[in-house]
C-alpha cells in the first residue's frame, strides 16, 4: 500500500464554513499516519492537460486551470475555487493517474489517494457539487488509454451518488461504474434503471437505511455485478459521508461497514486484477468519521 498526497490539497478553500474545508483531510492524514506509520508516502505529481482531456472538455479545462482567481470563483451554489485550487485539482487527478501507473509497474498492489477537492460529481463539461477534476474518472481513463486495460471498475461508496463518473462512462463498456448512495439526495440520480450499455450498477438506499440495507445492496447486488465483470484494475471513489455522524446525509453507517466493504473489494481485487486497488477519497464532512473511517477502510484494504 502506496499513499499519495499533496500539500496543495489542504489549501484549496471553497469558502468559509464549507462543509468541504481543509481540516477534513487533516484529519485524515493524521488519522492514517498514527495508525499506519510505516505507510510509504509519496507526493502526488500534477496531471496532464491531455490526461485531464480524455474525460473533460476543453472549455472545462481551460476555465478550470485559466481563469484568473481574484478572492473566490464561483462554479455554482456548492463549488468555489480559492487562488490555490487550480493546483489542488491538478494534484488530486495526478495522485490517481500516478497511483495508477505504481500499481500498474506492480511496485505496490494497492494505493490511496488523500486529497481534496472530491471529484465524482464533475462530468465531462461541468464541474459541480464540491468538485472540479473527476479525479477518480481521470485515473479510469489513463488507465483504459494508457495501459490498455478492457476493463476497469469504478466502485463508489459515497453518500452521494457520482453523477460525474457515470455520466463519463456511460457508453463505454470498457469502465463500469458501480454505486451505493442515499436516495433521494444530491444529486438525485442513480436509479436502478440507469444502466448505460450494461455498465452501470446502481443500488439506491433509503434515508436511515443503516449498515445492514448498506451490506445487503453490496452483498446481493453490486459485488456480483462487479464479479461478473471481472475487472483489471478496481478504482474506489472513497467517501465517508455515509458515516452516521455525518452532517450531510443520513445513511447511518459505521466504520465497520467501510471496514468489510474494503476487504470485499480488496478480495475481489485478488481475484480477477493480481490485486491492483486504487482508492481516492471523495467526501465525509464529520472529522471524527473521517479518522475513524479512513483507518477502517486502508485496514480492509490491507487485510
Ligand atoms: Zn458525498
Amino acid at each position: 500500500m502506496l499513499l499519495y498526497t499533496h500539500p496543495a490539497c489542504l489549501a484549496h478553500d471553497a469558502g468559509a464554513g464549507h462543509p468541504e474545508c481543509p481540516a477534513r483531510l487533516e484529519a485524515v492524514l493524521h488519522a492514517v499516519r498514527a495508525a499506519f506509520p510505516l505507510l510509504p508516502w509519496r507526493e502526488a505529481p500534477r496531471a496532464s492537460r491531455d490526461a485531464l482531456l480524455r474525460v473533460h472538455t476543453r472549455d472545462l479545462v481551460e476555465r478550470l486551470l485559466d481563469t484568473p482567481i481574484d478572492g473566490r470563483l464561483r462554479l455554482d451554489e456548492d463549488t468555489a475555487m480559492s487562488l490555490d485550487s487550480p493546483e489542488a485539482a491538478l494534484r488530486a487527478a495526478g495522485a490517481g493517474i500516478a497511483a495508477v501507473d505504481a500499481v500498474m509497474a506492480s511496485e505496490h498492489t494497492q494505493a490511496f489517494c488523500a486529497v481534496r477537492p472530491p471529484g465524482h460529481h464533475s462530468t465531462g463539461a461541468v464541474a459541480m457539487g464540491f468538485c472540479l477534476f473527476n479525479s477518480v474518472a481521470v485515473a479510469a481513463a489513463h488507465a483504459v488509454y494508457q495501459h490498455g486495460l478492457q476493463r476497469v471498475v469504478i466502485v463508489d461508496f459515497d453518500v452521494h451518488h457520482g453523477n460525474g463518473s457515470q455520466d463519463i462512462f456511460a457508453r463505454d463498456e470498457r469502465v463500469m461504474y458501480a454505486s451505493s448512495h442515499q436516495s433521494p439526495l444530491y444529486p438525485n440520480s442513480g436509479q436502478p434503471d440507469e444502466v448505460g450499455v450494461g455498465n452501470l450498477a446502481n443500488a439506491p438506499l433509503a434515508p436511515g437505511a443503516g449498515s445492514e440495507a448498506f451490506r445487503h445492496a453490496w452483498r446481493e447486488i453490486l459485488l456480483p455485478r462487479i464479479e461478473a465483470f471481472r475487472p483489471q484494475l478496481v478504482l474506489v471513489s472513497a467517501g465517508f459521508d455515509g458515516h452516521r455522524l455525518d452532517p450531510l446525509a443520513d445513511l447511518v453507517l459505521e466504520a465497520g461497514d467501510y471496514r468489510w466493504l474494503s476487504a470485499e473489494l480488496a478480495a475481489l481485487a485478488r481475484r480477477h486484477a493480481d490485486g491492483r486497488l486504487v482508492s481516492l477519497l471523495e467526501g465525509g464532512y464529520s472529522l471524527t468519521a473521517l479518522r475513524a473511517c479512513s483507518v477502517a477502510h486502508l485496514e480492509g484494504l490491507v487485510g
